[in-house]
């Protein structure tokens, strides 16, 4: 049986086809590119296809697309159109629902907290061993608490959204609103006082963001990933040293802080939910 891998980003649109012995990587973007065409065409390739597993950048509740930033979605029930048309099954969660899947199997740890800031703030807990999912898979949104009121609106409609000052997409919002120009960098924020307020105000929400989920969670480990951590590493330090003064004593005593090391962590939680019964 070909196994069908996608990871659908905020930009990018990643699969990956197994066939038991090849593996076939395709990028494209999701801007543009209409995700039920997309794995049409897919399946029009390669139709022993049995397994579709999805990691998607949005809310997701039982095989249905809640909300799609930036992603052309005409259909919403995806599990539902795919399983009535093709001999398949196929299974979609959230991408921080996946990426803590796959950092939890990696880091062999019943109890974990993931903190990925990329374009967004995601986060997403293993708690003795199984996913914390909530009533209806939106559990532990932790870029949408309330935090400080922002000159802008967040995706969800609000305007004070942690996610407004601890993101990459944050850092471009708040050039833009001092004029800033040129691509997001920290050594071009170090280069203008406005600048280093963004760059200092990021790191007090990002420590902030690290703080809450492990005062709220009690993890094992809290795993620091995703695009802004990842080209910035000493974000990983800054956290561990603020911890002590923002987080609850108890939970801090025996807690690992562990940067990501998964170089495509859609892709690998996606072939984690194969799985989920
Ligand atoms: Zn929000």
């Amino acid at each position: 049986m070909k196994k069908l891998f996608i990871d659908i980003g905020g930009t990018k649109l990643r699969s990956e086809l197994h066939d038991g012995v090849t593996i076939r990587e395709d990028e494209q973007s999701s801007r543009t590119t209409d995700l039920i065409v997309y794995i049409e065409s897919l399946l029009k390739m390669h139709p022993e296809v049995g397994f579709i597993g999805i990691s998607y950048a949005g809310q997701v509740n039982k095989g249905v697309i809640l909300s799609a930033p930036n992603i052309t979605v005409t259909t919403k029930n995806i599990k539902e159109y795919f399983e009535s048309r093709y001999k398949l099954r196929l299974e979609i969660d959230n991408d921080l629902n996946c990426a803590v899947r796959a950092e939890a199997a990696f880091f062999n740890s019943l109890n974990l907290a993931a903190l990925y800031i990329g374009t967004g703030t995601g986060s997403a807990v293993i708690e003795k061993g199984e996913l914390f999912r909530g009533a209806e898979n939106q559990a532990f949104e932790l870029g949408h608490i309330p935090y400080k009121p922002a000159p802008f609106p967040c995706g969800c409609g609000k305007n004070n959204c942690l996610e407004l000052y601890a993101s990459g997409s944050a850092l471009e919002r708040w050039m833009q609103h001092h004029r800033i120009e040129g691509e997001l960098s920290f050594p071009l924020l170090e280069q203008s006082k406005a600048g280093r307020e963004i760059k200092e105000q990021f790191e007090e929400a990002l420590a902030f963001a690290a703080a809450t989920l492990v005062t709220l969670v009690n993890p094992e480990i809290l795993v620091l990933g995703g695009g802004v951590i990842g080209h910035n590493g000493y974000l990983v330090d800054l956290i561990q040293q603020r911890l002590p003064g923002l987080g609850f004593a108890p939970s801090l005593g025996n807690l690992k802080v562990m940067q990501s090391t998964r170089q495509q962590p859609g892709i690998d939680g996606a072939k984690l939910l194969e799985q989920d019964q």
